[in-house]
């Protein structure tokens, strides 16, 4: 069983539109067991959407398609299917009396142009739409089933979740639920990551185990396929429990969690404050943990202090340190933690200073330099690290570090 999502439009092709019904739909089908093979995305020709739905119909057992079923020239989804099914058009009454009405109960008559909503392949069943004017088409074509929908999301929500779906599951198609369990690391490149767990992430393991980076997070998704949900987690614990072995504090959460949802967690077991000093960061870090209810109970502040003269001032840098070392140095981060660790008295205090481009950095500090302090009750530590990256990248990568630092530190202690 496998299934192609076809996703039509000239605005998704073009780059105008992010085609999100695709990713929806993806979703919807693994809660009820039915991978998805293929994501395909045509914009509005006759021809390109012909040769679409017929490859679709040669290598899936389901094929769903959304948009193109609109009344303007434009819309060809049903001109296509009939082609792809080698069948014409025929009118369906049921069909063009709702589009009449929908548009008598607004007090207008409908326009010509919308009769060819009621047109459907010869053999094909129409969908009933509530949300709009335009029905979706079921039609068998060869060995695959085509269920066409609208573009509009919320019209093929609707569509999906009322019929479509009900259908699926009385039609037995699929059987049981796709569950995916994500468990986020940070700390370690992709490749380190997977040399640790090459047996699971062979291809053909089951359950199946990839792996994904985003923004220096590198997760591992595990997909497991069962008659229940509850079946399907009982697969996946025994693996998730081997990543987490063997991965040890790399892994920082599950699902989506994020690294400073597990700092306020951790501050909240431990009874810990913080407060942070941000040059590079710009913020990020108090931004992130702030983000967390309940972060004011452990957060005590932090400082933006970008230039020289507000690391002087506002967290006691000294001078000479700043003139011998510059501002993006192991010395500056350090004084930078400590200053903020005694001025806001708190527990742990973390510090950024970096390089996040495009201009500056030395030959010693390249662009995507940071420096990451943490300043606790034994002491300060301190982590160079060189992004590559853009500014908006290193600024957000340097934050990750630094939260993860302080997720460290407290799981310590
Ligand atoms: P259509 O049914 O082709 O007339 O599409 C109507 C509208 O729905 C388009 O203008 C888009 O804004 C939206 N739409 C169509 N396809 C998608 C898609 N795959 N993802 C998100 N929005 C879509
Ligand atoms: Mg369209």
């Amino acid at each position: 069983m496998k299934a192609e999502i076809l996703s039509i439009g000239s605005e998704l092709t073009s780059g105008q539109n992010l085609d999100t019904n695709a990713q929806w739909l993806s979703r919807q089908l693994a809660e009820i067991g039915i991978p998805v093979g293929f994501h395909t995305t045509v914009a509005d020709d006759l021809a390109d959407n012909i040769a679409c739905f017929r490859a679709a119909c040669a290598r899936a057992d389901l094929v769903l398609a959304t948009g193109g079923l609109g009344p303007t020239q434009d819309d060809l989804t049903r001109e296509a299917v009939a082609a792809a099914a080698g069948v014409g058009l025929v009118e369906d009454r049921a069909s063009l009396d709702h589009i009449r009405d929908l548009f008598a109960a607004r007090g207008r008559v409908m326009p010509d142009r919308n009769r060819v909503q009621a047109l459907f392949p010869e053999g094909a069943e129409p969908v009933f739409n509530v949300a709009g004017t335009a029905p979706g088409i079921w039609l068998r074509v060869g060995r695959a089933l085509v269920v066409a929908m609208p573009g509009v999301p919320s019209e093929m929500f609707r569509m999906f979740a009322e019929q479509v779906r009900p259908r699926f599951l009385a039609a037995g198609l699929g059987g049981g639920v796709l569950v995916e369990r994500k468990i986020n690391t940070f700390g370690a490149g992709e490749s380190l990551v997977e040399e640790r767990l090459l047996d699971l992430t062979r291809r053909g393991h089951v359950p199946e185990v990839g792996i994904t980076v985003s923004d220096a997070v590198i997760s591992l998704r595990v997909l497991a396929r069962a008659a229940t949900r509850a079946a399907a987690e009982a697969r996946i614990a025994p693996v998730e429990q081997i990543i987490r072995d063997r991965l040890g504090d790399l892994v920082f959460g599950a699902g989506a969690e994020e690294l400073q949802d597990v700092v306020v967690r951790l501050m909240h077991e431990k009874g810990r404050t913080l407060a942070a000093a941000e040059s590079v960061t710009g913020g990020l870090v108090a931004y992130r943990v702030c983000q967390v209810p309940g972060a004011s109970d452990y957060f005590h502040g932090g400082v933006v202090s970008y230039t020289d003269e507000v690391k002087r001032r506002e967290l006691g840098v000294p001078r000479d340190l700043l003139a011998r070392y510059g501002a993006v140095s192991d010395p500056v981060a350090r004084a930078m933690a400590e200053g903020a660790r005694e001025r806001f008295g708190t527990d742990l205090a973390v510090a950024t200073t970096g390089f996040a481009g495009p201009g500056g950095g030395t030959d010693e500090n390249p662009v995507g330099t940071a420096y990451v302090a943490l300043a606790h009750a034994d002491g300060t530590e301190v982590t160079r690290f060189g992004w590559l990256g853009t500014r908006l990248e290193v600024m957000s990568r340097t934050a990750k570090l630094a939260l993860n630092m302080v997720r460290l530190r407290l799981l310590k202690n």
